[in-house]
């Protein structure tokens, strides 16, 4: 899939919400508003138990699915994991990778981050892969340096075709669901420092195209400035995803943000 940054990005990552009719009821509503939304990507991300019957539901609308998570290998013993070849099966186009909860509370590293991107890219699916200071990080001056890590290492071995499929969500850890969101302009330096890092390592084109999300307690009420940002592209929305209109909302306001876009 060739991605693109003309038109605003906004993923819905439900966490471990909804049961299987509750994600219906909520996607039926997003369906029935999208014809709205057509200056706008929109993703919608579940739990693996509701891809299928969502998947259904979004056929023939321009909602797109992901998943939260996978394991990298293809099929085997490993009780308990899902991998890439059953999000494809199912549906799914993206899959997010490394979110700091992941990282935070199931031991991932950018070791095993790196992995499942090569593995959602063999798939021909795309990674939307988080990267984030905590607030101690943040408080000692060292949002760069570790956000610089996290993108040397969590990349490590990618060509730059695979670069060129991928999407990076800056999320601020202190920022996520705590309802504290890094101001436009904080996020906008460290999104700068992301592309230009990209346009070092893979060069200016890959650099200019990428799809760069900002992901922290995005809300209708501050997407149109952080959208406004230069090398803002998006969204990665938690909490308020959870609702069809606080979801649209954002999704109307990404498009106008895009549109004054500095
Ligand atoms: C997230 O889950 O990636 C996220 C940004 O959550 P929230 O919008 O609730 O902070």
């Amino acid at each position: 899939m060739k991605l693109t940054n003309q038109q605003p990005f906004i993923a819905g990552n439900w966490k471990m919400h909804k049961t299987i009719p509750e994600a219906l009821d909520l996607v039926k509503t997003l369906g029935e508003q999208s014809s709205e939304l057509e200056g706008v990507q929109l993703v919608v991300i579940p739990p693996f138990t509701s891809l299928s019957e969502v998947r259904k539901e979004i056929e023939g609308t321009s909602i797109r699915l992901g998943a939260q998570n996978l394991f990298w290998e293809e099929k085997g013993a490993y009780t308990g994991e899902v991998s890439p070849l059953m999000l494809k099966d199912a549906g799914c186009q993206y899959v997010v990778v490394g979110h700091s909860e992941r990282r935070q509370y199931f031991g991932e590293t950018d070791k095993t981050v790196n992995k499942k991107i090569k593995a959602v890219l063999a798939h021909g699916m795309v990674p939307i892969v988080c990267i984030g200071e905590t607030i101690e990080e943040k408080k000692k001056g060292e949002t760069i340096k570790k956000v610089g890590t996290q993108i040397t290492e969590g990349l490590k071995e990618l060509s730059e075709e695979e670069i060129s499929r991928i999407i990076i969500a800056y999320e601020p850890i202190w920022a996520i669901g705590t309802g504290e969101t890094a101001t436009p302009s904080q996020a906008e330096e460290v999104h700068n420092f992301i592309r230009e890092k990209l346009g070092e390592s893979y060069g200016k084109e890959i650099a200019s195209c990428a799809i760069i999300l900002y992901g922290g307690s995005a809300k209708p009420a501050n997407t149109f400035e952080l959208l406004r940002k230069k090398d803002i592209n998006g969204a990665l929305v938690g909490g308020a995803s959870l609702e069809a209109e606080s979801f649209i909302q954002i999704a109307k306001e990404a498009i106008r943000g895009y549109k004054e876009k500095k």
